[in-house]
């Protein structure tokens, strides 16, 4: 069993229910629900769910950093392998086209996208999860990506200690964040969204308190690629 319950940390059984009492649920017999409430998604990135992946987030990425989705998330797969990979905030589940996972596991909060993932990539696990508290035991990935995702959270301190806690010593992490405060279209991208346009460092900053060893980063237009490496 991969799960642990995201509230004291004991072991979940195949019922979904922790040593401690707390009981979760499997929606349409498919999506593992640690969440057990609706949260408030945009409502325009709930909207372009079915153009997602093949018009909104292709042409964003175009648009504004000149790269196709196709190889951005083709390098990030490039670096991310091993067996049991996670995505968090993964969306329609498409960086798992290009990854070679075993165990492949996509979280995200929005319940759509988790059914349209399902639908579309059978083989991913899907859980509908919140990235501060992810339901998964401790050091069994391989590798983690969160992609376009971060910075729209209002702390991402806790999403990033979460990715290092489930990560396996030497496993792999990738992170693509809006975070180049000197690109206007990254400046007019967050005051869009109202999110807070944070400097690379401050990521970096905290990959490097949660033992994740930075080893690349790449700038694209207003987006940041960070790799790192979990140290022990
Ligand atoms: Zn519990």
């Amino acid at each position: 069993m991969i799960f642990s319950c995201p509230i004291d940390r004991s072991d979940v059984n195949e019922k979904l229910e922790c040593e401690k009492g707390h009981k979760f649920g499997i929606i349409g017999g498919q999506i593992y629900d640690f969440l057990l409430k609706d949260v408030e998604v945009d409502k325009l990135l709930s909207r372009v769910i079915p153009i997602y992946e093949s018009i909104w987030a292709p042409l964003g990425l175009l648009i504004t950093s000149g790269k196709t989705y196709t190889s951005f998330l083709r390098e990030i797969g490039e670096f991310i392998d091993g067996d049991l990979i996670i995505d968090v905030g993964t969306g329609t589940g498409k960086i798992f086209d290009f990854l070679n996972c075993k165990t492949c596991i996509g979280i995200d909060v929005s319940l759509r996208f988790l059914m349209y993932m399902k639908r579309k990539r059978t083989r991913v696990i899907a859980v509908r999860a919140d990235a501060n508290n992810l339901p998964l035991k401790s050091g069994i990935a391989d590798g983690i990506s969160s992609t376009l995702v971060l910075h729209m959270l209002s702390n991402p301190s806790f999403a990033i200690r979460e990715m290092s806690r489930v990560l396996k010593s030497n496993g792999k992490c990738s992170i693509a964040v809006l975070a180049n405060v000197n690109s206007i279209i990254g400046k007019t991208l967050s005051r869009w969204w109202k999110v807070n346009l944070r400097h690379y460092d401050y990521y970096i900053n905290l990959l490097q308190e949660n033992s994740l060893k930075v080893v690349e980063r790449k700038e694209l237009g207003p987006w940041e690629v960070i790799n790192c490496i979990k140290i022990s």
